[in-house]
């Protein structure tokens, strides 16, 4: 049965490396899907639709009719990083520096003096696009931000954390060497080091100044995820908020039995550490056009507008677990632990509940009841003690259509930083939870 887990977490391991962006987990979760039978045909038993490559709705068909609604399960793939800017290169004291805009949640010291890498795309006016992944391979360049030294830091650590660490200063250095000028040269470069890089990449890439201005490059993490502590008992890398939950439900779907009654269904979001804005986001009309495109495809007759009131949903995303070193931020009659299953969280929100999407007592219940019945363990907690902060999740956007909906995902230590912690268990309970919520 540990074997199982096992197999289970190294493959979602395996998952983690090779999918650092939003872009790389939809086309890693368009590719296992397409392997097991999902198709661009709405009227098929299974169907898939991605969005601008960013985020995808998969679909299967249950022997139950549409007007009973869709067993839902919807999770987030981006995750907190730094993105270039449009106008990245710059030149000082002799570095070239690529300058960054941090996107989502992040404590920016954790970012600081670690190795990192380049994902993304670079986009042409031609049309081309040039994909980027530079730092992951044995032999690769790696970049870091260098952290200020200690010596010289006695003004810093007078600071309050949030003065002490500036945005303007999370800039990546790219390279340090000028560009080969004669002794006597005329007009010498002002900024060498920079030319020398830009020329490097156009070389190497066939990719101009300008064509970074219209590029999406993500600074994220190097180096791979592994197994922590010297029982294994934990996962550690980067991502795992909300990649777990994606790998957890994507393999769920694949998984779930043929003769399963439900229509089921997928929805892998972009932007949630955002607030969940954009095409790509939970706030999107995407959805919305998913499910009128399988239930026109399945059940013309049927107003979409049924089928969402008709259709039970799992937001799907990480809590907090409770964290050794900083008890005291968690209360624990009501706080999740790694280890003991996925966690329900009956509300989000901060201040008194403020912008949660309650879920409903009864619809919770049935939930529970899926998950007893195949002696999945479970927990329930909320984030963190009252009014000590808080958070949201993509509930409320699913909530808005009239659905069912309760947030359930497992516990992470170190959230939103750069080596988030899971426990073993939990992964593969999660793919369980799901897997049953599917089959109910
Ligand atoms: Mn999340
Ligand atoms: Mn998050």
């Amino acid at each position: 049965r540990l074997d199982d887990v096992y197999a289970f977490v190294d493959g979602y391991i395996d998952f983690l490396n090779h999918c650092k962006t939003e872009r790389e987990t939809v086309a890693f979760c368009e590719k296992t899907l397409r392997a097991h039978g999902f198709g661009d045909d709405p009227k098929g038993k299974r169907y898939l639709k991605t969005l601008r490559g960013k985020c995808l709705f998969a679909f299967r068909k249950g022997t139950e009719p549409m007007s009973s609604g869709i067993s839902l399960v919807a999770a987030h793939a981006d995750c907190p990083r730094l993105d270039f800017k449009q106008h990245p290169f710059v030149e000082e004291a002799g570095f070239a520096q690529g300058k960054t805009h941090y996107y989502g949640g992040l404590r920016k010291y954790q970012w600081l003096s670690r190795p990192l890498a380049l994902h993304g795309v670079i986009c042409r006016d031609d049309g081309s696009t040039v994909p980027v992944c530079i730092g992951e391979e044995p032999g690769d360049p790696l970049f870091t931000i260098a952290d200020l030294l200690p010596h010289l830091a006695h003004d810093q650590v007078t600071k309050s954390i949030k003065d002490a660490f500036e945005g303007e200063k999370l800039n990546v250095i790219l390279g340090n060497r000028p560009k080969d000028e004669p002794e006597d040269a005329k007009d010498k470069a002002e900024t060498p080091v920079k030319q020398a890089i830009l020329e490097l990449l156009q070389k190497k890439y066939g990719v101009s100044e300008e064509d970074f201005i219209t590029a999406e490059i993500e600074v994220v993490p190097a180096g791979r995820a592994g197994y922590v502590g010297f029982d294994r008992s934990l996962v550690g890398g980067y991502g795992q908020d909300d990649r777990i939950c994606v790998y957890t439900a994507l393999m769920a779907l694949c998984e779930a039995g043929d003769s399963a009654a439900k229509n089921m269904a997928l929805m892998v979001w972009d932007k949630e550490e955002i607030g969940s804005e954009g095409a790509t986001g939970a706030s999107s009309r995407f959805i919305s056009y998913c499910f009128e495109d399988v239930t026109r495809a399945h059940e013309p007759e049927t107003p979409v507008g049924h089928v969402f009131l008709a259709t039970q949903a799992l937001s799907a995303d990480v809590t907090a677990g409770m964290d050794p070193d900083y008890q005291e931020t968690h209360e624990k009659h009501n706080s999740a632990n790694l280890g003991f299953g996925p966690c329900f969280e009956k509300y989000t929100g901060s201040g008194g509940k403020y912008s949660a999407s309650e879920a409903h007592a009864e619809y919770y219940a049935s939930v529970r009841g899926v998950f007893n019945r195949k002696a999945i363990p479970w927990q329930a907690g909320e984030l963190g003690r009252v009014d000590h902060g808080g958070g949201g999740t993509v509930a409320l956007f699913l909530a808005a259509y009239g659905m069912n909906v309760v947030d359930c995902g497992p516990a992470l230590l170190a959230m939103h930083s750069p080596f988030e912690l899971s426990s073993v268990v939990d992964i593969y309970a999660c793919f369980e939870a799901y897997r049953a919520f599917y089959e109910a």
